[in-house]
């Protein structure tokens, strides 16, 4: 019987670095190397001119300068490891144009949208996150679970991050803010908070990209938390598990993760890490070993989180495959896909809710129901929804309307939380004329 979508299994494969004229000479010692990676990650153009040669032409470059001068809301910074994963079946210009890991890790002008590049309520800080801090780095916006941001640096900058107000050097675009106090005066300011509210019981680990954090620093916040009884589930968010997998292998990283595990288990307390892979072509052998060892050395579970983005991976198949190859391939958990956040420079990307929900709709049943990933619209105020939870929803506008059940911590004196309705907004361009008409009214006249 033919099916919409047809599985078959694909292996997972490292593809041949010697095929970029700048690793020509790159051995494999060298590649499974985190430090080589790090010290050859690209940072800039003339970085990427020297990995890839001749190869791609020179109006990719002057579309890159552009959009780094006018649009990039994120610094370039994208280890080995992802660029061998751009462009599999050979490095030319259009190759490099087409190639979805390209089109979020290294964004050109020409991809952004002509018109409504940005959406009028798109925002810096698009979650609030900054304004639910707690203590610095520290944002408690569910009841129960609070995000504790270590750092604001990742071993790779994505176009569409979401922290983009905070994490990465500043761009010609966008002047960063600032951590201020010293690393380890903000983990004792967030660990005294969790101490003095029991409340909360859960802790995302997060930056920036944990992985950033040197491991005895990230060790001793670790065992902080799992020395408060109250703590009972800790994450560890960290894209370079697929972005830098070599980071996640060395061995004293491996030995410290075990440490950290055994007095979870021994505790009690549900110890995980969630990655962020967009693509079923990110994932390689090496990810996939990275992810087995954390497994092995007692970490409960290893998920993902992904981002719904067009152009990368917002048609069912692509999330098929990639969903197939985590769960199949690699022992990741395929778990969330977010929609892209109200950032600025981010519509071409995003995907409207009605087309989230068309995607929802159309991966399930293919995979076992646990590892069916819920797609969520992360709602300014309110938190993760699931896609169809969708209170109102004016296709017209692109407006849609939610609803929420707790209040954040900038809400406690709101008599009115929990029974307003808040929006959300699709992307101009997917609207009917007569709503695109309409924003282009409300826009000449603000
Ligand atoms: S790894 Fe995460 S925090 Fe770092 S740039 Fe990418 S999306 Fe942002």
């Amino acid at each position: 019987m033919t099916q919409p979508y047809e599985y078959r299994r694909t292996e997972l494969i490292e593809p041949d670095w010697t095929r970029f004229p700048g690793w020509r000479n790159v051995t494999a010692a060298q590649w499974e190397s985190a430090q080589w990676q790090r010290v050859n990650c690209v940072k800039n153009i003339k970085q990427l001119r020297n990995v890839l040669g001749d190869l791609v032409g020179e109006e990719f470059y002057a579309d890159l300068e552009k959009d780094q001068q006018e649009f990039s809301t994120m610094s370039m910074l994208v280890p080995p490891q992802m660029i061998n994963t751009m462009a599999r079946e050979g490095v030319t210009t259009e190759a490099f144009y087409a190639d979805p890991v390209r089109r979020y890790m290294i964004p050109v002008a020409s991809d952004r949208l002509n018109d409504w590049a940005s959406h009028p309520h798109s925002s810096r800080d698009s979650l609030h996150e900054h304004d639910m801090w707690v203590a610095e780095g520290l944002t408690h916006r569910y009841p129960t679970k609070v995000l504790a941001e270590l750092l604001s640096t990742c071993p790779q900058y994505c176009g569409h991050c979401t922290r983009m107000d905070l994490v990465g050097n500043s761009t010609p675009v966008v002047e960063k803010l600032k951590l201020e106090l010293k690393p380890v005066e903000r983990y004792d300011a967030h660990i005294a908070y969790l101490k003095a509210h029991p409340g909360v019981r859960d802790v995302v680990v997060s930056g920036g990209d944990v992985a950033n954090v040197p491991w005895k620093n990230l060790e001793s916040y670790l065992m902080s938390l799992l020395a408060i009884d109250t703590i009972r589930d800790i994450r560890l968010a960290t894209k370079a598990l697929m972005g830098l997998p070599q980071h996640w292998i060395q061995p004293d990283v491996v030995e410290g993760l075990e440490r950290v595990a055994r007095t979870a288990r021994r505790r009690g307390v549900n110890l995980a890490i969630h990655t962020h892979v967009n693509h079923a072509n990110s994932l390689t052998p090496l990810v996939a070993k990275a992810a087995k060892t954390a497994l092995e050395v007692g970490v409960r579970d290893v998920r993902n989180q992904g981002v719904l983005m067009r152009g990368v991976n917002a048609d069912s198949h692509s999330l098929l495959d990639l969903c197939f190859a985590l769960q199949g391939e690699a022992n990741i958990l395929p778990y969330y896909f977010y929609m892209c956040d109200m950032i600025p420079n981010s519509e071409h990307w995003r995907v409207a809710v009605w087309q989230a929900q068309q995607l929802q709709h159309d991966i399930m049943g293919y995979l076992p129901g646990y590892a069916t990933p819920r797609i969520v619209c992360d709602v300014p105020f309110v938190g993760k929804r699931w896609v169809h939870m969708v209170t109102e929803y004016d296709r017209e506008h692109g407006i849609s309307y939610w609803t929420k059940n707790y209040k954040t911590s900038i809400e406690e004196s709101d008599p009115e939380a929990l029974s307003k309705r808040y929006a959300y907004y699709d992307p101009i361009d997917t609207l009917p004329e007569s709503g695109q008409k309409w924003w282009r009214k409300e826009e000449t006249a603000a």
